[in-house]
């Protein structure tokens, strides 16, 4: 019995928010309750000053009256103040409790004055009786425990006295009055149920809100992440600058937007697989985010090997070229992975806010610039905007242009440089150098323009120009001589552009033996798959493959004799050293030996002084290309060099047998 007692009177302090609402509503019509009966008490006390004795009219009035104030003025208090729930839950709890003897003290007190009164006030403390008690149940509604309390000790109190005054009248108010406290009871009930219901559905709508707020934050975030390196992305990287735009435009911030690119990450992808292309990204993410750990910077992957760096505190140009420098040793150190290591290096171009460009896009732009720049000439070493970078990078575009408009026919030609074979003493064959001349630009660099080509969709049709030129000088030279032919990195990605030159040399009546065609290194492992597929094309077709500038690129001897190679040809680079640095002759050394073990010929470029081939010579190269033995030579020159070294009789037999 106590226990249903006590768990019915339980307030229960798990449910911190509906006894939050409960406290609000209490702070609100307690007050008035016991305005109320402070009220009711005053009126009976005056009624029966005169006939009732001073302890019920007067001290015992004072006593319940201290405590009404007491209460009351807690609770206006409390209406201004912040509690826990623990404090709200033991408060409404004490409340709950504090019910009982205080509806008894009053009931009691009521009922103490019938004695004393004329009929009239009998009914007038009766109906304090009644009226106070219906109020008190009404303001302590949303605590349901108390208003039953309420109802409970004052009715049954009320009824035993009238009953017990064998009226008529008196019984039938008593009766009247448990049957209306039955009523009351009940509405009470039912509307303290729809609070709690309330509550507990505002609860549900504001948890739904919750969970939807977490949700979006969720969505947000994983919107605004990378989720390989789980770097911020692109999208979050300009939505940051475009705050930072929009804070300076009031506070003149300044800022710096950096982009950063990995060198030699396709080479890791073609050559290790995804996965290891996949563990250098998130090892990258990790060794800028520990670079950049104390610093305000945002650190986005904006797409492929491409990194985005937003310095929100700068300081100086110095100071944020000393912190990228440190983000580019960090990336140059090896990276290791299951399939085996690697090296990469780092360029980030840089531009600032608002001395560079002051809206995001020109900001973005110029960074990429800069990033061009630092790519072409100063790799490694981050390279801040200027007008320079801008100017270089739509002279370029005005080169695209020219480009587009060439009568390649007219402006392109070719020169051949000789290959000198020692062991025969005369020229093995002659590469075809690509030639432009612009009526607007004038002459233009074969890399150059070779590079535009590509970058505008053009190579492949240059490229035939070119291959139908040098063959149709090539068929006019002796027997055995070759022709070497440049193919560029967008040749080697299917076959078709191959057999497309294998019909213009067959159209031409040039044999595919007497073809070589040259690839670089970086060619090859922009995608090693497709290269290999190519090149193994070209062996199938009967012509030859060189490996070019080798040395330069991705420097691993790992793929050679993974692809179908006649011949490297190693960059000239090596040679320029030669003299100068011991390391130099002994990769040289180093390659000439590799080239005799795998059986393939090996080419010496860039040979253009005495010395220098002579040392070449000593280190065992039979085959030199360079300004020693002859420049780039026009198709005429090329012609007499080769009428020379080969006596006129026999080329003139070959001009004869070509027509
Ligand atoms: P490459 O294939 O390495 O060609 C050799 C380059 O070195 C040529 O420059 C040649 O003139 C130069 N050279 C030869 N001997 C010496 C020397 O002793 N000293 C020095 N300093 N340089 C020497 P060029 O003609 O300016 O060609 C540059 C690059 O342009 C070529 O490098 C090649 O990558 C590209 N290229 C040229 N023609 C074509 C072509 O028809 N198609 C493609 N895809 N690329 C071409
Ligand atoms: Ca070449
Ligand atoms: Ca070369």
């Amino acid at each position: 019995m106590l226990r249903t007692l006590q768990s019915f009177m339980r307030i229960d302090a798990e449910q911190a928010d509906l006894n939050r609402a409960r406290y609000r509503a209490l702070s609100k019509q307690l007050p008035l309750m016991y305005g109320i009966v402070t009220i009711n008490m005053i009126g009976l006390s005056a009624t029966h000053a005169t006939t009732a004795p001073l302890f019920l009219t007067v001290i015992f009035p004072i006593f319940l009256f201290a405590i009404t104030v007491a209460r009351t003025t807690k609770y206006i208090r409390s209406r201004h103040k912040v509690f826990s729930d623990e404090q709200i839950h033991a408060s409404l709890t004490r409340t709950t409790w504090l019910v009982v003897p205080l509806a008894l003290a009053f009931s009691i007190w009521g009922i103490s004055f019938l004695p004393y009164g004329t009929p009239d006030q009998n009914a007038q403390a009766l109906f304090f009786n009644s009226v106070s008690v219906i109020a008190c149940a009404f303001c302590l509604m949303h605590i349901r425990a108390a208003a039953m309390l309420v109802l409970a000790t004052v009715i049954p109190v009320t009824c035993i006295f009238l009953f017990m005054q064998n009226s008529f009248a008196y019984s039938n108010v008593a009766i009247n009055l448990t049957l209306v406290a039955l009523v009351l009871a009940s509405i009470l009930s039912s509307s303290e149920r729809d609070f709690t219901q309330m509550i507990l559905q505002k609860r549900e709508q504001r948890e739904q809100h919750l969970r939807l707020q977490a949700l979006y934050e969720e969505n947000k975030r994983l919107a605004n992440t990378d989720s390989l390196t789980t770097l911020a992305n692109r999208r979050q990287f300009l939505a940051d600058i475009d705050d930072l735009v929009e804070k300076s435009e009031t506070a003149s911030n300044s800022f710096v937007v950096a982009l950063l690119d990995l060198d030699g990450f396709k080479q890791v992808n073609d050559v290790f697989g995804h996965p290891a292309g996949d563990q250098v990204l998130v090892e990258t993410a990790h060794r800028l985010n520990e670079t950049f750990q104390d610093q305000n910077v945002l650190i986005a992957r904006l797409g492929g090997d491409e990194f985005g760096l937003l310095f929100r505190e700068p300081g100086s140009d110095e100071e944020v070229k000393v912190a990228a420098r440190r983000a580019c040793m960090a990336l140059r150190k090896s990276y290791q992975f299951d399939e085996g290591s690697a090296n990469l290096g780092a360029t980030i171009g840089m531009a600032r806010y608002p001395s560079a460009a002051d809206t995001r896009s020109l900001l973005f732009d110029r960074a990429d610039y800069a990033l061009y720049y630092a790519k072409q000439n100063a790799k490694s070493e981050p390279v801040f905007f200027t007008v320079e970078h801008e100017r270089m990078v739509f002279a370029n575009s005005a080169l695209e242009q020219a480009l587009r408009h060439a009568d390649l026919e007219a402006e392109m030609s070719v020169e051949f440089q000789p290959v000198l074979d020692l062991d025969r003493g005369h020229s093995r064959g002659l590469e075809a150098l690509a030639r432009w001349f612009s009526p607007t630009l004038g002459s233009v660099r074969p890399d150059i323009f070779i590079k535009a080509a590509e970058n505008i969709g053009m190579i492949g049709r240059l490229t035939e120009v070119l291959f139908r030129k040098a063959v149709s000088e090539a068929r006019l030279w002796p027997g055995d001589l070759t022709l070497s032919f440049n193919l560029s990195a967008v040749s080697l990605t299917s076959v078709e552009p191959l057999m497309r030159l294998f019909s213009i040399a067959q159209k031409q009546g040039f044999p595919a033996n007497r073809l070589v065609f040259e690839i670089t290194e970086s060619a090859v492992m922009k995608d090693f798959e497709s290269a290999n597929v190519v090149l193994n094309y070209i062996r199938e077709s009967g012509a030859h493959v060189a490996i070019d500038d080798f040395g330069t690129g991705f420097s691993s001897l790992a793929y050679v004799h993974r692809l179908p190679i006649d011949t490297l040809k190693v960059d000239r680079s090596f040679i320029r050293d030669l003299l100068r640095n011991e390391k130099s002759s002994n990769v040289l050394r180093s390659i000439l030996s590799l080239c005799e073990n795998l059986e393939i010929g090996c080419i010496i470029e860039g040979v253009e002084t005495q010395e220098q081939f002579d040392l070449v010579c000593e280190l065992g190269g039979r085959n030199i290309q360079g300004y020693y033995y002859s420049k780039p030579l026009s198709a005429g020159d090329a012609h007499m060099v080769l009428q020379i070294e080969f006596g006129d009789d026999h080329i003139e037999s070959h001009i004869r047998q070509a027509v």
